[in-house]
């Protein structure tokens, strides 16, 4: 069921800060002003973009929505008219060629392939003329099984268990029946779970599924469906550029070195069979601090990938010195239109907070009750 109400976080003070810079007139010329002595790259993370459904009935992960599909439109044409969209492949280009990129570029990622990205972004980037980079976990692609966390969420969610037991993470709670409450349980889980290695991660899901005798993860409902090949090489063939996000969306920094190397060398391998060109953009799964490491990047360069997206938040001033490891700018669904401009406008103020990792595990009694 889709809401005409979205129902959002608040935007706190960024937002409304950026909201009264945009509706004042003031972030065109702040802009141009800082172009002066700035010139970073600026790479925009998306994952979904669709509807924002009601979080009572919708089973799945709200968190993934980074936008609605009128709200993206907007924001594509914001960039298109005050920016200058560039294609990853030619920033490479350029990177190679030793080149200083113009004044505000900015490019356009996807993250995991979902299937919203064939049916609504990418005829709206291609009515606004955006070029965009959609990063894939291959696997996901091959099986049409959904990505791991939006399922463990949804299992969540949706089982008639009464209590969630996961030792590994130090949690045993009682699962209340109302689905705001299990969303906050569900994002405190995939919080902690990332501090476990990746294969416990993947170990800790399946046990859930097998207790709790769900419809299995084969059941693939159209809710949290991944793009198909298919969909995949047509917008390829109408322009758009595919990357890596590895072969089962796996933290590779917490892979053993033998499993974390296939992930990245079978990804390609598949990218470039099922597409026809040689893949060369790569971004990590889940991204953060902790899920890439300098021997991910080693590898992610020794297997032909040319440069490679984070989702540590920020620009990037100098992206030949990390040009394996870029920093984004996550969009997430409580932006508004000003926020979005003025995140884009003044970066270091203005970009989602969230995205940093903490440096430690989270505290393993809160959760528990
Ligand atoms: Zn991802």
């Amino acid at each position: 069921m889709v809401t005409d109400m979205p129902v959002r976080g608040a935007p706190g003070m960024r937002g409304r800060l950026g909201e009264l810079c945009y509706s004042s007139g003031l972030l065109t010329p702040l802009q141009r002003v800082r172009a002066w002595w700035q010139r970073d790259l600026r790479i925009l993370a998306y994952h979904r973009v669709m509807p924002l459904p009601d979080p009572a009935t919708y089973a799945f992960d709200m968190e993934l929505i980074s936008t609605p599909p009128e709200e993206f439109r907007e924001q594509m044409r914001w960039i298109a008219r005050h920016f200058r969209p560039m294609r990853l492949t030619d920033i490479v280009e350029a990177l190679d060629a030793g080149e200083v990129l113009p004044p505000d570029t900015v490019a356009v990622t996807f993250d995991d392939g979902y299937d919203d990205n064939y049916h609504v972004a990418a005829p709206i980037l291609d009515e606004v003329g955006v070029p965009a980079t959609f990063f894939v976990s291959t696997g996901h692609l091959d099986s049409g099984r959904p990505y791991g966390y939006d399922w463990l969420v949804h299992m969540i969610l949706v089982t008639a268990a009464p209590r969630l037991e996961l030792p590994e993470l130090g949690i045993d709670i009682a699962l209340p029946p109302d689905r705001d409450s299990r969303r906050r349980i569900a994002g405190n889980v995939l919080l902690r779970m990332k501090w476990l290695d990746a294969l416990a991660q993947t170990a800790m899901t399946e046990r859930l599924e097998h207790e709790w005798n769900l419809p299995s993860v084969d059941a693939r409902p159209a809710a949290c469906r991944p793009m198909t090949w298919d969909q995949a090489r047509e917008m390829s063939g109408a322009g758009f550029e595919f990357g890596s996000h590895g072969v089962h969306h796996r933290m590779l920094a917490r892979l053993p070195q033998d499993v974390m190397e296939r992930e990245i060398r079978e990804s390609k391998t598949t990218l470039d069979r099922e597409l026809g060109t040689p893949s060369i953009l790569m971004s990590y799964p889940v991204g953060g601090d902790r899920a890439y490491s300098d021997a991910v990047i080693a590898a992610t360069r020794n297997a032909g990938f040319r440069l490679a997206c984070s989702y540590v938040c920020g620009t990037n001033p100098e992206p030949g010195v990390n040009r394996y490891a870029l920093n984004r700018l996550p969009v997430e669904a409580n932006m508004g239109p000003g926020w979005f401009a003025a995140m884009l406008a003044l970066p270091r103020l203005m970009s989602y907070p969230t995205t940093r990792h903490e440096a430690h595990p989270p505290q393993a009694q809160p959760c528990s009750r």
